[in-house]
């Protein structure tokens, strides 16, 4: 069977477009998504900018009906991780890690961003037993002990601000003097007791013993050294997209991409690729908003529906 519609991604932006696709009318929509469904946020332990979703809610509530209200539909959901996405003519085939294909009509991608190492010494080495990039799977293991935070964005602060509710001391460590994030989040970070701000200073090296992390050294920007001992170095400097999908066999991308690996898209969220839409964090100019990623997934959705019913009518 050729699938109307090849969703890969089950994130915000990726079940938003099987909402829309299926709900308007396509039979054969099927979402590749390689975990649960629900994209990088059911990692943070609160949301509170969705539109209308007032009080404490963490990332991982906000999604969990997300999935359910696209089935009601008729999306299909394949846990795979897709390799690869070529086109031929006017038929795409999704490459899977399973060894198997599946053809579709059309292709809306959204497999969103990954966090970005730091890349000092011993960050690879103590992954895991130390160092981590979510404070909500990982926080609980130092309740009552001391963290250190190294990052100056939105992400940073507000993972800081979870974490000094649970650990006795958070050292928030920034590498210039001025935060990359909301005033708000910054005012709340300034406010907390248990946060101490480590600013103008990167990490040069964690080490460790066989437990894992007992220590972090850094680096202020007169050269001078301070080791923090702490158990726990969370690092939320930033993301890179996941395009590795619209990788071709010879090294090019699949349509066309700007020079950080983003896909380019207009404001319909078509690629240079008929056919192929890019939605969410991956593509240009992307908010990296939940709910900018479900618009993208939305306008897609709706595109999706004309581009068949033209190629196929
Ligand atoms: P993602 O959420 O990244 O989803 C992509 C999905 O694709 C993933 O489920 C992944 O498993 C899947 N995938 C990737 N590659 C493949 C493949 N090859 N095959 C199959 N599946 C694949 N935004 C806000 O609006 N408010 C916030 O408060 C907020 N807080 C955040 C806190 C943290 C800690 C983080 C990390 C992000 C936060 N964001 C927040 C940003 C928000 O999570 C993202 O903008 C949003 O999730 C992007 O959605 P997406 O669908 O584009 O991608
Ligand atoms: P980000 O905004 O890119 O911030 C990354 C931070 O890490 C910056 O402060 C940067 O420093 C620092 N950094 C980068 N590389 C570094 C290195 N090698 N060594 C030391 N520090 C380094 O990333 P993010 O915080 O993950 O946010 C990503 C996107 O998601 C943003 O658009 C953000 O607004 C969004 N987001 C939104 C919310 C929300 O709306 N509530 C929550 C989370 C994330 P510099 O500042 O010096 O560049």
């Amino acid at each position: 069977m050729i699938l109307d519609c090849a969703i890969i991604g089950g994130g915000p932006a990726g079940l938003t477009a099987g909402l829309y696709t299926t709900r308007g009318g396509l039979e054969n929509v099927t979402m590749f998504e390689k975990g649960m469904p629900g994209g990088q946020i059911t990692n943070s332990s609160e949301i509170e900018n969705y539109p209308g979703v007032t009080g404490e809610i963490s990332g991982m509530d906000l999604m969990m009906p997300w999935p359910e209200q696209c089935q009601k539909f008729g999306l299909k959901h394949d846990m795979v991780e897709v390799t690869r996405i070529t086109k031929e003519g006017n038929l795409f085939t999704i490459h899977k890690n399973d060894d198997t294909t599946t053809q579709a009509y059309s292709v809306i991608i959204g497999t969103g961003s990954r966090p970005r190492r730091v890349g000092f010494a011993g960050e690879d080495e103590l992954f895991g037993r130390g160092v981590s990039t979510c404070a909500t799977c990982d926080g609980f293991f130092y309740k009552g002990k001391e963290v250190a935070v190294i990052g100056g964005g939105d992400t940073a602060l507000e993972e800081a601000l979870h974490l000094a509710k649970i650990c006795s001391k958070v050292y928030l460590i920034h590498r210039r003097d001025a935060f990359r994030s909301a005033p708000n989040t910054i005012k709340r970070i300034k406010n907390t007791k248990n946060i101490e701000l480590v600013l103008n200073s990167v990490p040069d090296e964690v080490y460790g013993d066989a437990m894992g992390v007992t220590g972090l050294r850094i680096k202020n920007n007169n050269g001078e050294f301070r080791d923090i001992k702490v158990p726990g170095v969370f690092t939320f400097v930033g993301n890179d997209v996941n395009n590795q999908t619209l990788i071709q066999e010879d090294g090019s991308f699949l349509c066309d991409v700007n020079k950080s690996g983003e896909v380019i898209v207009d404001i319909s969220m078509n690629t240079s690729v008929p056919g192929l839409f890019a939605t969410g964090d991956m593509r240009i100019a992307a908010p990296k908003q939940v709910v900018s990623a479900a618009g993208d997934g939305a306008v897609a959705g709706l595109q999706v529906i004309s581009y068949v019913d033209e190629l196929l009518n």
